[in-house]
């Protein structure tokens, strides 16, 4: 398998005032496949988020190196790490993070208003809409939808631009469990057709979808199966 994220000696210290500094992330080595579907399980507080954060391009590493498709994105400057992370990652979080009182349309459209790929945004919304299975629901407010349509948005959101990364930072922790399992298959869905896929999650059952599941203590990588 080609390789699409590639970690090296990554570390993330917190220096807050008048504290003890906070390892968060402890010299990491983590290499990612094209279309892989990674789970990273771990206690909270073990550095899933933080990890998750700098693969996405929100949080600077302190030390080490992170290749995405080739790109040292460790070195990049913050306007053109604005534009690969718009490009090339797609963002699932816990409390899904749209717009209430927008439809789900619009929540959709959002990274499109930034984006420089050159796409018809009525196709690209519907077709992201299509594949998470909300069609119907584009015309309808995100603030009168279920939280497993609420999800299937952020979903689609994080798919409209074709990015070919992921991130979903525990995607089924507001979920009640048939709809975790239906989510969760989603994203499944999502890796089988080439797309990177890295969750983070707390649920053993969710994890066993991966192709591969880590899990982190102290911000290291303590075990993998
Ligand atoms: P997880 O997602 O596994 O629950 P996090 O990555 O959020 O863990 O946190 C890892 C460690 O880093 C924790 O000790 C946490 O308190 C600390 N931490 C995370 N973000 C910050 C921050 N912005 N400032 C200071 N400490 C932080
Ligand atoms: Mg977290």
């Amino acid at each position: 398998m080609e390789n699409m994220i590639e970690i090296q000696n990554l570390n993330k210290t917190y220096k807050l005032k008048d504290a003890e500094p906070t390892v968060a992330v402890d010299n990491m080595c983590l290499t990612i496949g094209k279309g892989e579907f990674l789970a990273i399980e771990g206690v909270s507080g073990s550095g899933k988020s933080t990890l998750l954060n700098m693969i996405g391009t929100l949080d600077v590493p302190t030390a080490g190196s992170i290749r995405i498709a080739d790109n040292e994105i460790t070195k990049m400057s913050a306007r053109k790490l604005a534009i690969f992370r718009n490009e090339f990652i797609g963002f699932v979080l816990q409390d899904f993070a749209l717009i209430p009182y927008n439809t789900g349309y619009e929540n959709i459209e959002v990274p499109l208003l930034f984006t420089k790929k050159k796409l018809n945004r009525r196709e690209a919304i519907y077709e992201a809409a299509e594949k998470v299975g909300i069609t119907k629901l584009l015309k309808q407010r995100v603030n009168t939808m279920s939280g497993g349509q609420k999800q299937r948005v952020a979903i689609a959101r994080a798919l409209v631009n074709q990015p070919q990364i992921i991130l979903a930072d525990e995607p089924t922790g507001a979920l009640d469990s048939k709809t975790k399992k239906d989510i969760v298959d989603l994203l499944r869905h999502i890796a089988d057709e080439g797309k990177t896929v890295v969750m983070v999650t707390h649920d053993e059952k969710a994890a066993s979808v991966a192709d591969r599941i880590i899990t982190i203590s102290d911000g290291r990588i303590v075990a993998e199966k």
